[in-house]
Formats: structure tokens, sequence, C-alpha cells
């Protein structure tokens, strides 16, 4: 149909009324799309595995002997955790060197979700090593260093102490380090290091010039003759040396002198020198010259004696020392004489009544004191040498007066006087009854290395002394011995006090 006013050759717009059935097909597939897509979400959430995270790392590794603790897995499912209920099954031991599996099974609503772990057992501890004594060693210089031992120990290998190697380093001339160095079997390496110090532990010596031990009288005068030093290592050191004394010769008594120096290392050289200041109570038998003699003749003067004494001294020209009782006019002379011709006079006792004279100390020291006025104005000779009547070791006087020979030795000391005992006894005033007894009792007593003082007695009748006297001379001589008398200057030979 052609409508009205419709021209063939014009263009018109035309009008496009869609048909309904189209649109109808649409809806339906958007529908099916959907359905789909449930249908894979659901189809996910049956079939989706649970998640694992792992905790640690997925291939453990552990030391050999150590415990080892799994850290296990999370297992989450379906947004809950369900680690709970994951089976676990481990078999890792760690006293066996290997690789191992842990296995962990997850259930979950289709099935079993197993997840595993790889866990190596490996030696990584470095063998250890001991070192016997310390890390520091000093040792002297002068000594071969000892290595003080050491021992290697791993975890793995057990005792590898052959396998250590110990090599040196010399740090500077008195340090050197030792390295102990090992290998286990694995390749696990261990090192240690000792140092070894070399000192100088050597003190410098000190040697004494002169005696070590100087025997004095109280009074003398000790004379410093001083000591030399030499160090191994720092050579001379005599100039350092340091001398310290407590010598205190006006009291008896045992001093030391002492001489100290150290080297460069602090090493301190020291030597004692021993001074004895011989006094009462002393037993210094190894005081005095070696092969000395001296001869001492108590009781005296005695009218007869005396002067054949003096004849044979004079003859042999030898001094002796006698030790004087009271005297009258008679004898004077002698005492005189005794003086006149050299000898020394001392004194014994004003009585030689024990009784008397040890009635108590007082009794003994006045009686000394008057005898040495009475011979300084016979003779002009102040003596200070005494004898005790029976030596300071007597025991009588413990009869009349306790303790009195322990104060005698100590006040006559005190006061200036110098007692002598004997060391050698002729006998002559006990059993003994011939001339040849007196040779054998003097010449069996004598001892090279002492000085001899040798006790004799001047009293009337004792011709047996006189008589052996020449024979005792003449041995002494032949056999190197020299005479001497006692004076101020000669160490006193004391015997110990036993009241
Ligand atoms: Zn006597």
């Amino acid at each position: 149909m052609i409508r009205d006013g419709f021209e063939p050759n014009k263009m018109y717009p035309v009008i496009y009324d869609l048909p309904s059935p189209v649109r109808h097909i649409n809806k339906k597939k958007v529908i099916i799309i959907i359905a789909i897509l449930i249908i894979l979400l659901i189809m996910y959430f049956i079939f989706k595995k649970p998640t694992v995270f792992i905790n640690g790392e997925k291939v453990e590794k552990v030391s050999y002997k150590t415990e080892f603790v799994d850290k296990g897995i999370t297992a989450i499912y379906h947004f809950k955790n369900i680690t709970n209920e994951v089976i676990v099954t481990n078999n890792v031991n760690t006293n066996n060197l290997g690789e191992y599996e842990i296995v962990y099974k997850i259930p979950y609503w289709f099935g079993t979700y197993t997840y595993k772990r790889q866990v190596k057992v490996i030696d990584d501890i470095s063998p250890e090593i001991q070192l016997q004594g310390d890390t520091e060693y000093k040792v002297s210089y002068k000594k071969e260093y000892q290595e003080p031992g050491y021992a290697a120990i791993d975890n793995y290998d057990g005792d590898i102490t052959e396998k250590v190697e110990v090599n040196t380093k010399d740090i500077s001339p008195s340090e050197k380090e030792y390295y102990y160095s090992v290998s286990d079997s694995n390749g696990n390496k261990q090192q240690v290091k000792r140092k070894v110090i070399f000192i100088d532990d050597i003190p410098p010596k000190v040697e004494i010039n002169g005696e070590g031990t100087i025997f004095l009288n109280v009074g003398d005068t000790y004379e410093e003759q001083g000591a030399t030093a030499i160090d191994e290592k720092d050579g001379e050191l005599t100039e350092k040396l340091e001398i310290t004394s407590n010598v205190d010769t006006n009291q008896v008594g045992t001093y030391v002198v002492r001489y100290s120096v150290p080297d460069n290392s602090g090493n301190i050289g020291i030597a004692d020198r021993e001074i004895v200041v011989g006094g009462p109570g002393r037993a210094c038998m190894k005081i005095g010259t070696p092969k000395t003699i001296y001869l001492t003749f108590d009781d005296g003067p005695s009218a007869h004696l005396t002067p054949a004494i003096l004849d044979i001294l004079r003859e042999n020209n030898i001094k002796a020392t006698f030790f004087i009782l009271d005297y009258g006019a008679n004898t004077e002379p002698l005492v005189k004489q005794i003086v006149e011709e050299g000898h020394s006079i001392g004194i014994h006792s004003a009585s030689h009544d024990y009784k008397v004279a040890y009635a108590n100390p007082e009794a003994y020291l006045s009686g000394i004191d008057y005898m040495k006025e009475k011979i300084k104005s016979s003779t002009g000779v102040e003596t200070n040498l005494i004898r005790f009547p029976g030596g300071s070791s007597n025991t009588i006087s413990r009869k009349y007066c306790p303790g009195v020979m322990t104060a005698l030795v100590n006040e006559t000391v005190n006061r200036g006087y110098r007692y002598f005992d004997w060391n050698v006894m002729s006998g002559d005033s006990g059993d003994t009854q011939t001339a040849e007894e007196v040779y054998n009792n003097v010449t069996n007593g004598l001892r090279d290395t002492i000085s001899n003082v040798i006790l004799m007695h001047d009293f009337n009748g004792n011709n047996k002394t006189l008589e052996a006297l020449p024979s005792i001379i003449k041995y002494a001589l032949d056999n190197g011995y020299t005479f001497e008398k006692i004076t101020n200057k000669t160490p006193m030979v004391t015997q110990n006090v036993q009241n």
C-alpha cells in the first residue's frame, strides 16, 4: 500500500519494532550463567583442599643428638582452624644422621590431604678441644716448655685427639703461640690457642764476701765485707745490692745482714750473713781459728807450780792464760811475773768455795770486782776475763742458789766481763792420776777445726800436769797447732748453762 503523499524517491525514516521473543531468550541465558556459577562455587567448596601454613622451614635441619621439636603446621579448612585434627607421623631420630619425613594427614570432607616436611639430621657441631693447664702459660726461659696436654672430643666421632695438629707462631722472643686445630669426619673444624710466655724467674746470684757466719764478742765492731751479685740475664748487679742489717754488737744475739738485689724481671736475689754475738749460755764451740790452742791454768797462783809452768812456757816461747784466785803477798810476785812474761791474766774467783762463791749472784760479782781491783794494783792490768769455778755449766751451784749461773752469765757480760769455759779437758783436777793420762786427755781432745781451750790446773802438787806439759806442747807444735793467749778479742768459748 502506498500512502498518500508517499514519494518513492524520498528518504523516509524507518521505524523498527523489535520482536518480543528476542528479549525473552536473553533473560534465560543470564539465569543459566548464574546457575553455572553457583554450581561451580558449590563444587569449589566441595572439592577444595584444606589450606596448610608451615611453621618453620619446609626443610628443617637438626643437629645430631639434639632434641628435635616439630614446629608443626596450621591447617585451615573452610575458614575453620582444624590443626587439632591433623594426624602427624614423625620418625625423626637425631641419634642417626640422615633425612627424615614428617607426614601430616589432614582429613576433610572429600578425603585426606597429605603434607610432608623434610627433616635432615646433620652433624654441624664442631669438635671441642680441651687444653690441660692454662691458656696462657708462663715458663722459665731456662726450662724446656713441656706441652701440658690436650684432648679433642667430637659429638659424632668421639675422641679425635690423635687428629689434632699443633702449630706454633713466634710472637716475640719471649712469646710463642700454639694453635691446636682439628676437623671431624663431617668437616666441622675447631681451633684453640695457647700462649706461652717465657719468663725470667731466676733471681740474681748473691755471694757473700768472707764468712757466711761471723762470730763476734759483745762490744766488737762488725766490719761489713759486702757481697757480689750476678744475674744470668742482666749480668753484674753488685752495685745495686741493698744491705740491711740489725746487728747490735752491744747485745748478745744472732743477727742477720741481708744482701738483696732485684733483676730487671723483679726476681730478688738474697743472701744472708749470720752474725753471732757471743755471750752467756751459748755453746759457741765452732768459734775461733782452726788449729789454735789456748792453754789455760786455773786456781793459781801457786808457790811451787806457777814458776815451773812459767819456765816451760818461756822455754817454748808460748803464751798462756791464768785464771787466778785470791792471793797473798807471798805469791803476788808470781802474778806480776805472769803479766811481765806476756801471759794473760783472768779472774777465777775470790773464793773457790762454791758455797761462798755461788751463795747468790752478788757474792760472786763482788768477788770478781774485788779481784779486778787487786790484780790492777798488783800488775797495772785491768782484766775483764773470767772463768767461773766449775765453768758456766756447773750444776753444783744449784745446791746453793738455783739459777745463780743464769744470772751470772748475763750480769758478768752486762758489766763488761767476758767469761771463758773450755772445750778440752786435761782431767788434771779429777780422776786423772798420771802425766800420761793428762797427755792423752789433751791430745785426744784437740780438734783441727776450732780454737781449743784446754783446761789445766795450777795448784801445788799437780806434778802430772807439769810433767805432761812439755810433751803436750811438742805434740801440738809437731801437728801444726799454734798457741795463743786469751785476750779481749778472743771469741768467747762457753758451755750451756744448766743452773
Ligand atoms: Zn778452779
